[in-house]
């Protein structure tokens, strides 16, 4: 079974981002970027179904600008066999994904697709399911275990009440969640052996799909700072203000 693995470049989850003078968004220029967190947990779960023998072969695809080949090298050191970079200048919006996801999913016939249950820049936590809707496919999202048992797929997925258990015929997507797995490091020969593994790059144009935005941001905001605290001398202080300043008593 070949297993997709979706991997998107975002700013470093260690980097404070900062919001563009003019509103119109982040800043990333001369910031680090890196694998989006939840995507590194996923390359991870395919790698362990490769060494356990479920998985024949591990493919990379990272949506966006040249430099997502970065992005897919270090899905490559991590175990990944080839990557696929679908390169474009363009804003990519989650649909825009998961057409071009679809497109890629079509010609390579994988088993499983293996996304992040959301991106950390945009927080959109939409690409899984939408590409799960136009595949027609099952799905099994924030899962936080997984095993493939023959052509069944069993996700363990933590929801409000407790651990929810579903039981998916393959193919089918998966979102991961924080807890599914702790990825491994890429070791130094993995990552040397990792720069003569292959990486196909196609446009947006050749998988026939036409990835103009359609949500426009409006403006991007810093939240309100907050406020310093006060210390108080006593419980009854405490309570005093709680009631009187607070009104939450
Ligand atoms: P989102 O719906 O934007 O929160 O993203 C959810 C997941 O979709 C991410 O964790 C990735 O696995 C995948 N994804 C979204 N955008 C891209 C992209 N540009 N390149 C690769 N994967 C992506």
């Amino acid at each position: 079974m070949k297993i997709l693995v979706p991997v998107k470049r975002v700013v470093d989850y260690n980097v404070k981002v900062r919001v563009k003078s003019d509103g119109t968004g982040v800043e990333t220029a001369g910031v680090k970027m890196s694998m989006n967190p939840f995507d590194e947990i996923g390359v991870e779960e395919a790698v362990r179904l490769k060494e356990k023998g479920v998985a024949t072969e591990i493919i990379a695809v990272s949506l966006g600008v040249a430099a997502c080949a970065e992005t897919i090298r270090t899905a490559l050191a991590m175990g990944a066999d080839r990557g696929i970079l679908v390169e474009s200048d363009a804003d990519l919006q989650p649909l825009a994904v998961a057409k071009l996801l679809k497109a890629i999913a079509d010609k390579e016939q994988p088993g499983l697709i293996i996304l992040g249950k959301q991106a950390i820049d945009d927080d959109m936590s939409a690409t899984g399911q939408m590409l799960a809707a136009l595949l027609g496919w099952s799905q099994g999202t924030f899962a936080s275990e997984l095993t493939v048992d023959g052509g069944n797929l069993t996700v363990k997925r933590e929801v409000d009440g407790g651990m929810e258990t579903i039981v998916l015929t393959l193919p089918s997507i998966v979102t991961t969640d924080l807890r599914l797995n702790e990825p491994r490091y890429a070791s130094l020969p993995n990552i040397m052996k990792a720069r003569k593994k292959p990486i196909e790059t196609v446009k947006p144009e050749e998988l026939g799909v036409d990835v103009t935005p359609r949500l426009t941001v409006v403006s991007v905001a810093e939240p309100p700072k907050r406020q310093a605290g006060v210390k108080v001398g006593s419980v009854a202080e405490l309570v005093a203000k709680l009631k009187t300043e607070a009104k939450v008593i």
